[in-house]
C-alpha cells in the first residue's frame, strides 16, 4: 500500500493580502498545495512535493502543513533560492494579484529531483498548468514526474490552470495538450479549455480532451457545476446551490474533492457530484484555504440535500 492517496507536484506560494489600506496579511496559497489541504480535510493521505526557500515564508508553509496534517517528506527546503510569493491588493476592479516567484526554490525543481522513489510511493500523483508555467526547469520536471507515474503504474490527475501571465498561450498549448496525453484524469476549466482548444461548447471541449488520452475529464464550469465525461458516459451536474462570495481557490477545492472521492472507490460521476458539493461549500467564505470543508461538513451538506431534494 503506498504511503500516500495523493502527492500534489507545483509550486506552494505565500500570500500577503493588503486587508486594510498598506497593511499586509501573511496568508498560504500556490494551487497545488491547496488541492493537498482540500484533500487531507476530506480525510486522505495527501502530501506535496517541490520546493521552499529557508524563509520565514517557507516556515509559514510548513506550518499550516503540519497544522493540516499534509506530508511535507518530498518538500525541500533550498537555501539558495526563495519561496515564491505573491500580492493580493484590491481596487475599484476587484482585486489583483502581483506575482514574485521568478528564480523561487519551486522553479529550480527539474527533473534530476524528481525521485522516482517518491512517485512510487503515492496512488495519484497531481500537477498542474502552473506547476508547468512557472519554468522551463519546472515544466521539465513535471513531465519527468509525469512519466515516472506512468512507469509505476500511478494515476496521473492534471488540472489545465492556465495563467497567461505567466506564458504565452502558443507554449502553454503545447505542453498542456502533451501533459494531457500522460493524464489519466484531466481536470480542466472551462475558461482555460475554451483557450486551450479553441472551442467553447462544453461538450466539443471534453471530446478534445478525451482524444489526447485521459480516461476521465471532469470539466468546471464555475457556476454552472461540472461536466463529467469518460468514452462510454457523460453527465451534467448543475452547481450545489449556495450563496457564494468569493470563488477564489473553488477550482482547487473540486480537485481535493473528486480526487479523494475517487480514490474512495466511487466512480467519476458520483466523484463529481461530491466534489461538486464540496467546491459549493468552499465558496462561501473569503480565500482558497479558509472555508474548504471538512469531512463532517461535506457529509451533512449532501445527507442535508438529499433529504430536502
Ligand atoms: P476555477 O477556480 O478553476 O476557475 P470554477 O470557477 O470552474 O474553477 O469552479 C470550480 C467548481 O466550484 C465548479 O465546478 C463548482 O462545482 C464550484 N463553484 C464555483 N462557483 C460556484 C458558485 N457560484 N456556486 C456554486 N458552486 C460553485
Amino acid at each position: 500500500m503506498p504511503a500516500l492517496d495523493i502527492l500534489c507536484l507545483g509550486e506552494p506560494l505565500a500570500e500577503l493580502n493588503e486587508t486594510e489600506a498598506g497593511r499586509f496579511t501573511l496568508g498560504c496559497g500556490g494551487d497545488v498545495s491547496n488541492v493537498a489541504i482540500a484533500a487531507a480535510r476530506l480525510g486522505a493521505r495527501s502530501g506535496v512535493l517541490g520546493a521552499i526557500g529557508d524563509d520565514a515564508f517557507g516556515e509559514a508553509l510548513t506550518a499550516l502543513w503540519d497544522a493540516e496534517g499534509v506530508d511535507r517528506a518530498h518538500m525541500s527546503v533550498d537555501r539558495d533560492a526563495p519561496t515564491g510569493i505573491y500580492f493580493v491588493t484590491h481596487g475599484p476592479d476587484g482585486h489583483r494579484f502581483s506575482y514574485r516567484r521568478a528564480g523561487s526554490a519551486a522553479s529550480l525543481v527539474g527533473p534530476d529531483r524528481i525521485l522516482a522513489e517518491a512517485i512510487a510511493a503515492t496512488r495519484i500523483l497531481h500537477a498542474s498548468g502552473i506547476s508547468q508555467a512557472i519554468s522551463t526547469t519546472a515544466a521539465d520536471g513535471v513531465f519527468a514526474a509525469l512519466a515516472k507515474a506512468r512507469d509505476a503504474g500511478v494515476v496521473v490527475s492534471y488540472d489545465t490552470n492556465l495563467r497567461l501571465k505567466l506564458w504565452p498561450l502558443a507554449r502553454a498549448r503545447a505542453t498542456i495538450r502533451e501533459a494531457l496525453t500522460l493524464t489519466d484524469v484531466a481536470l480542466p476549466g472551462l475558461d482555460d479549455a475554451a483557450l486551450l482548444f479553441g472551442v467553447e461548447d462544453p461538450d466539443a471541449i471534453c471530446d478534445a480532451v478525451l482524444a489526447l488520452g485521459p480516461k476521465v475529464v471532469a470539466l468546471t464550469l464555475g457556476a454552472h457545476g461540472c461536466l463529467v465525461a469518460t468514452p462510454e458516459r457523460r453527465e451534467r451536474i448543475a452547481a450545489h446551490p449556495v450563496r457564494a462570495v468569493d470563488a477564489t481557490g473553488a477550482g482547487d477545492a473540486f480537485d481535493g474533492a473528486f480526487l479523494t472521492s475517487y480514490l474512495e472507490g466511487r466512480d467519476p460521476f458520483a466523484a463529481a457530484r461530491r466534489a461538486n458539493v464540496s467546491a459549493a461549500l468552499s465558496t462561501r467564505g473569503y480565500g482558497a484555504i479558509p472555508p474548504l470543508p471538512r469531512r463532517t461538513e461535506l457529509d451533512a451538506e449532501i445527507t442535508r440535500d438529499a433529504a430536502s431534494g
